[in-house]
């Protein structure tokens, strides 16, 4: 019997630590927003953790697409005309480390914020 009861408040424990370290990644939520380049120029911001659903849209230029996906925390390029394909291939990226680049097309998508300075700043605001 106390054995049983031990078990009951160890899983107990143990779900109440996995519930309370998903509510902190919800939380902490690090303010991430890609910024989508297309010569040099935003021409598209997405706020990545308030998106509740994923998004899709297309970046058309001089006869030029590629199809971009975010979904929440992260980015990625689904399709593109290019010849080369390497903003496809690269992925998803869910942090300010290394930009998706369109060379061909001079698309660039890149990750700001995240960083606890900027956290601190978004949430004083
Ligand atoms: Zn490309």
């Amino acid at each position: 019997m106390n054995s049983k009861k031990a078990v009951l408040v160890l899983a107990a424990i143990v779900l109440a630590c996995a519930a309370l370290m998903l509510i902190r990644g919800a939380m902490t939520s690090e303010n991430k927003i890609a910024a989508v380049y297309l010569d040099g120029k935003v021409i598209r911001e997405i706020e990545l953790d308030k998106l509740t659903e994923p998004i899709e849209f297309d970046i058309t230029e001089n006869g030029n697409t590629n199809r971009v996906r975010a979904e929440r925390g992260r980015i990625r390029m689904i399709s593109a005309d290019c010849p080369d394909k390497v903003c496809v291939n690269q992925g998803w990226i869910d942090n300010g480390a290394v930009p998706i680049v369109c060379l061909p097309h001079k698309i660039t998508i890149e990750i700001k914020g995240g960083s606890p300075e900027l956290d601190a700043v978004a949430g004083g605001v």
